[in-house]
């Protein structure tokens, strides 16, 4: 497939290039405001074209695009991508509005174009054995799911997200996304209701919250404690699930990284499961590589992206006005 970058992003250098390059893509042209910094990423990375524009970057001929600009340019971006029939990968938050966010999948439905949101941790071995072992019964009945995600920013991020709100900055937009995504791979369901509460510890700018903490409630009643932080240079990562039967600690795989160890607890007995080494990345362009071809819909779609973003402004609207949130989903859910 040739694809187009819209974004020289540290994203898309880190991970997202070698991803679409593992999966046979063939990357023609980068799209940068900047001339200078978008050569020389272009330069950087093998890529024959940098422009400056949307226009000019549609001149080339591309079967697919990968949005990692800033949040609050995602909806133009990807609408002037359907405008030109390109499949587009996305990255997450999809947009800073859930209006702005289902009109994008939605367009992308309309056009029968093929939509991602980059929702990685689907992709990783660790998160797909659990979900597994949760279909399985392993664990019987799921009372109780704790996710813990907060960060130490590294200092090459302390950009946008935590000093320009008109960019969808902060820790909920960034991380709280992942967490809504991650429990409903995991669990089969999204929070019903969220009450939440974030803490500016001095990282982000005035307004911003670089620290959240929230509690889910789930339609079979799963209730779901989450941590996100942007100012924890020590913090381990991971998720735990508690059910009737069993419970399942998994330890650093709320990460890039494939890596991460899952541990059964059962009558005080500690079992743990082995899983593989794949490349979170890869797996989730090669899913939207296959849709692109035919093949299934990737499992993180538009609507995913939609419903994730549904409940991180649920937790920013809960810790706003200092109450418990029902999550507004629009039409999403039934997608
Ligand atoms: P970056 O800050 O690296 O890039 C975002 C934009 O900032 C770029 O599009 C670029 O604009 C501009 N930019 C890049 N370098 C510079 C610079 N030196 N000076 C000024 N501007 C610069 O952001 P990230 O890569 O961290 O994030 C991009 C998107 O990807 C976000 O939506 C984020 O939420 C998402 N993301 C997703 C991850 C995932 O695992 N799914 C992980 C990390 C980020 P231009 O293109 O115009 O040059």
């Amino acid at each position: 497939m040739r694809w187009g970058l819209i974004g020289a992003s540290t994203i898309a250098k880190e991970w997202m290039i070698d991803a679409i390059r593992a999966n046979d893509g063939v990357i023609s042209c980068v799209m940068s405001s900047d001339e200078t910094r978008g050569k020389k990423f272009a330069d950087d990375h093998g890529i024959p074209h940098a422009v400056t524009d949307l226009e000019a970057l549609f001149t080339h001929d591309l079967d697919a695009v990968y949005i990692s600009t800033t949040n609050e340019k995602h909806y133009d971006q990807l609408m002037a991508a359907v405008a030109n029939g390109v499949h587009v990968l996305c990255e997450k938050p999809l947009a800073l509005t859930l209006d702005a966010a289902s009109k994008m999948a939605q367009a992308c439905e309309n056009a029968g174009l093929v939509m991602a949101t980059n929702h990685h941790l689907r992709h990783a071995a660790t998160h797909r054995a659990i979900r597994q072992i949760v279909q399985d019964g392993q664990l019987g009945d799921i009372h109780a799911a704790r996710v813990f995600h907060a960060v130490y920013l590294p200092p090459h991020l302390q950009g946008w997200r935590i000093n320009n709100p008109d960019t969808g900055a902060g820790v909920v937009l960034d991380i709280t996304v992942h967490n809504a995504d991650t429990l409903a791979f995991l669990l089969g369901e999204y929070p019903e209701k969220v009450t939440a509460r974030t803490h500016n510890h001095g990282m982000a700018g005035a307004s911003m919250e670089d620290a959240a903490m929230g509690i889910w409630e789930f339609p079979s009643g799963v209730m779901a404690y989450t941590h996100e932080g942007f100012t924890l240079p020590h913090a381990k990562n991971g998720l735990e699930l508690h059910g009737s039967d069993a419970s399942l600690y998994a330890e650093d795989v709320m990460t890039q990284q494939p890596k991460g160890t899952i541990t059964i607890r059962r009558n005080g007995e500690d079992t743990v499961i082995p899983t593989a080494s794949e490349n979170l990345y890869e797996r989730g362009v090669g899913q939207f590589v296959s849709a692109c071809k035919g093949g299934d819909k990737p499992d993180a779609d538009g609507w995913a992206g939609v419903r994730s973003l549904a409940v991180a402004l649920a937790t920013l609207t809960s810790a706003e006005n200092d109450e418990t949130v029902s999550v507004d989903y629009g039409k999403s859910l039934n997608q």
